[in-house]
């Protein structure tokens, strides 16, 4: 069907099929007009989990104390946000950075300079562990309320609280934030997610629900009798689940009546769970990547480090369980949208997001909702349904241009023709 789509200052204005708009047809010299025939338009792609301002894990010296931080550089921000637009990707949430940097490259973004995404940002993660550049500590002169209000007033969406805060902490936390009328996101493995959604949280990250308290009695006894500490658990846990247990059926029940959002982050442990094979490590399209992050991937910062090829071997056993609880979580009517965790191990800006659908779409989810996941669906689970996520008037111009359908196939989301962004069609894309 012949269709057109009329972009008039960086928006959408009008939308149709058949013959062009009187207007077009009187002022076609001064239009630019881009025959795109033959191809499938697709409103720009969201990435809910993006640490776009994020640099490589180095040690580094705090008030005197050697330590694991994370760096920053313009360089690496710039790179990655010139590679997610040319795969389509034109919005994002960012959960994570420092604070300072993460709201100004949202402001710049919202001031419609180039290169810059239609973003909604959290700040330092807060956590009770220690990680220089990344997170901050509640003490007992700073409370977790004060922490949280001092990024409302640096200008966050969103806060993220992380993994060791106990549950009395989160609690605060939340309802400060609620207070303040901002949203809260969880990275969550020892407190229950079934506790997390009855203390109001808005978001929960990662497709790792790792906590104890969620497997039957018996399997919690030898989970916990066997579990070695860190990433081991991502795979340990899910050998221990029974997917069709009250446990899990109240978690997500919790999840649907609380209305918590969910990213999955598959691609983050898919590069994981075969870390040992060179598909992920000497993957060709790591070359999108700046080299600061790779050369980091490669010597010290990794989520499998230490495993054994017998570890690598358990965790590919459990990965169609992973996915069977992305689809069953889906199927439930839990809130989800699809994120990358850029900035983590061998994630590549934007060709990990076509990654994450295709991971959607083999847990046994359609190509059609997995397709709204990352574009309608996940605009309105932000609140961003009046800007983006649709191809329709009055909303921004953001535009992925495919060469083949992507309902016949996931995989064609990367056969990309072009993208526009802010009305603007990228020069470096396909057919512009
Ligand atoms: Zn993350």
């Amino acid at each position: 069907m012949d269709s057109w789509v009329l972009i008039t200052d960086g928006k959408i204005s009008a939308v149709g099929s058949g013959q062009w708009p009187e207007l077009v047809i009187q002022h076609s010299d001064s239009i630019n007009i881009q025959d795109m025939e033959g191809s499938y338009a697709l409103p720009g792609l969201i990435d809910t989990h993006a640490h776009v301002t994020l640099g490589p894990v180095a040690w580094k010296k705090t008030r005197g104390r050697l330590g694991v931080g994370v760096e920053y550089d313009p360089e690496i921000t710039r790179q990655n946000s010139e590679t997610l637009l040319r795969y389509g990707v034109t919005t994002i949430r960012n959960p994570g950075g420092d604070t300072g940097r993460n709201v100004a490259y949202r402001k710049r973004a919202e001031n419609g300079l180039p290169n810059t995404l239609n973003t909604l940002t959290a700040g330092l993660v807060i956590e009770n562990t220690e990680f220089a550049g990344l997170t901050e500590s509640p003490t007992p002169e700073r409370s977790i309320e004060s922490v949280v209000e001092d990024q409302f007033n640096a200008g966050v969406d969103y806060v993220k609280f992380y993994h060791s805060l106990s549950a009395d902490q989160l609690s605060r936390g939340i309802a400060k934030a609620q207070d303040l009328g901002i949203r809260s996101i969880v990275h969550t493995g020892h407190l229950s997610w079934t506790e997390a959604a009855e203390l109001g949280v808005d978001s929960i990250v990662h497709m790792m629900p790792i906590s104890p308290e969620l497997l039957t009695k018996e399997a919690r006894i030898q989970y916990l009798q066997q579990a070695r500490p860190g990433p081991y658990g991502f795979f340990e846990w899910f050998e221990h689940v029974d997917l069709n247990s009250n446990e899990i059926r109240e978690m997500i029940a919790a999840m649907v009546r609380h209305q918590v959002h969910l990213d999955a982050t598959l691609v983050a442990f898919e590069a994981a769970f075969w870390g040992d094979h060179e598909h992920i490590t000497e993957n060709p399209a790591l070359s999108e990547v700046h080299p600061a992050m790779v050369d980091s991937w490669r010597s010290a910062f990794r989520f499998d480090i230490g495993w054994k090829e017998d570890d690598y071997k358990r965790a590919r056993a459990v990965w169609p369980k992973v996915l069977e609880l992305t689809r069953q979580m889906h199927e439930s009517g839990v809130p989800m949208s699809l994120g990358t965790d850029l900035g983590n191990p061998w994630v590549v800006p934007g060709r990990s997001l076509h990654r994450e659908m295709r991971l959607h779409a083999d847990a046994g989810i359609s190509n059609w909702a997995v397709l709204r996941m990352a574009t309608s669906g996940a605009a309105k689970i932000l609140g961003l349904d009046h800007q983006a996520g649709r191809i329709v008037p009055g909303l921004q111009a953001d535009i992925l241009f495919l060469n083949s359908n992507p309902l016949d196939d996931i995989r064609n989301t990367l056969d990309i023709a072009g993208v526009v962004h802010n009305g603007q069609p990228l020069a470096a894309t396909g057919k512009f």
